[in-house]
């Protein structure tokens, strides 16, 4: 049987067991600091708590559960980890810097299930949800990544999987990552993003609407929207912009909404000003991603002149825009890329291509 996470949100564990030795309550937060604070990368590393604390830890919880199998550093400072789970599965979760801001993208599932035809992650479909202690493990990670005087940021949950299809284990995750004696980043520096699921953006909204929003829109009609986002089948852009709406009601975070630019597919003309249409009206940053070939996809990187029409119009009609800059290309940075392309058997599918990490929380931050 594996050991109970010294990283479980919940805490209960470590606070059962610490009363079981008749230690003060006091060193729970000594140990959440070691942790998050001082980054110990082993029992060993907790200087002040005494030896015969410090061994008996280590022997009835486990630290670490995901190894780094791959570390990829591009020369734009953007480092990449391909991590193993304790299962054997492998997630993606990525470090960018950005003048002062250390920025991590981090994962919420193995695979995904929404299928949208273009990205890299969903191509296996959704393999299982990460628990809350392997979205924590995946932040102390990359926050070890970093010399002792920087900090983390801002996180973007936008790695492998749909953050709204596990919030369960999520939100504890953030909490950690909010709370003062966690990691310690403000709510507006966390973005989440989702295919746009109405019901779990209206449950977002209800558990805790701190976090700003970005929903995936990538077509301004239903009908391409369907062929892109199989999901929308589903739900439809009406129903998602409603539910966005209400987060924004709730949040008073402006919203940003993504759309990426497929080839001829849909960064025409009249798709920008369809989308402009549909979003008119709403406090809104759109956030243009230009798409990252993925091996054996048959999509097409938009060319230069197609984004600047695509931004003209969407800025003329009075939209906010914004279009991710491309970093870590030489690293497979896109969510699902790096996996696939050191799974073994897929490598057919790879290229060393390009990727776009995310870098959201730019938009989050003008709010
Ligand atoms: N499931 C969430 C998080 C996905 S990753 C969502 O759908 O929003 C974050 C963004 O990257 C999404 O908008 C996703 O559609 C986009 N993306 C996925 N693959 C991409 C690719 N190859 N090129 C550009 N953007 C991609």
């Amino acid at each position: 049987m594996s050991l109970p996470s010294i990283l479980d949100p919940n805490g209960q564990a470590l606070s059962a067991w610490l009363d079981q030795r008749g230690e003060r309550p006091y060193r729970a937060a000594q140990i959440r600091r070691w942790l998050f604070h001082r980054r110990a990368g082993s029992f060993d590393e907790m200087t002040d708590l005494p030896q015969a604390l410090r061994a008996p830890l280590a022997a009835d919880f486990s630290l670490w559960t995901l190894k780094t199998a791959h570390h990829s550093v591009a020369p734009d400072g953007a480092e990449k980890l391909l991590v193993e789970l304790r299962d054997g599965q492998r997630i993606e979760c990525v470090l960018l810097r950005d003048g002062h801001r250390r920025t991590i993208c981090i994962s919420s599932q193995v695979g995904c299930a929404m299928g949208c035809v273009f990205c890299a992650s969903g191509l296996d479909g959704v393999i299982r949800n990460l628990a809350s202690t392997e979205i924590i493990e995946q932040m102390l990670l990359l926050a070890r990544l970093l010399p002792p005087h920087e900090r983390l940021s801002h996180i973007v949950v936008m790695g492998m999987g749909e953050p709204l299809a596990n919030l369960d284990h999520l939100l504890p995750a953030l909490n950690a990552a909010t709370s003062p004696d966690g990691l310690g980043i403000g709510h507006r520096r966390i973005t989440i993003s989702t295919v746009g699921l109405p019901p779990a953006m209206n449950r977002l909204a209800e558990l805790d609407a701190r976090y700003p929003l970005a929903v995936s829109l990538h077509a301004p009609n239903d009908e391409l929207r369907n062929r892109l986002v199989p999901v929308n089948k589903n739900t439809g852009l009406s129903a998602i912009l409603a539910a966005a709406d209400h987060y924004f009601e709730v949040s008073g975070r402006r919203l940003t909404f993504e759309y990426v630019l497929l080839g001829q597919l849909n960064d025409q003309p009249e798709h920008a000003s369809e989308l402009a249409a549909l979003l008119r009206g709403r406090l809104a940053l759109v956030n243009l991603i230009p798409y990252n070939p993925v091996a054996g996809l048959p999509y097409q990187t938009p060319s230069r002149n197609a984004v600047r029409r695509f931004v003209d119009i969407l800025e003329t009609a009075g939209l906010n825009v914004q279009v991710r800059e491309r970093k870590g290309d030489e690293i497979d940075a896109a969510c699902g890329q790096l996996r696939r392309r050191r799974s073994p058997g897929l490598e057919s599918l790879v290229t060393l291509a390009s990727a776009t990490p995310p870098d959201p929380a730019k938009a989050a931050e003008t709010n």
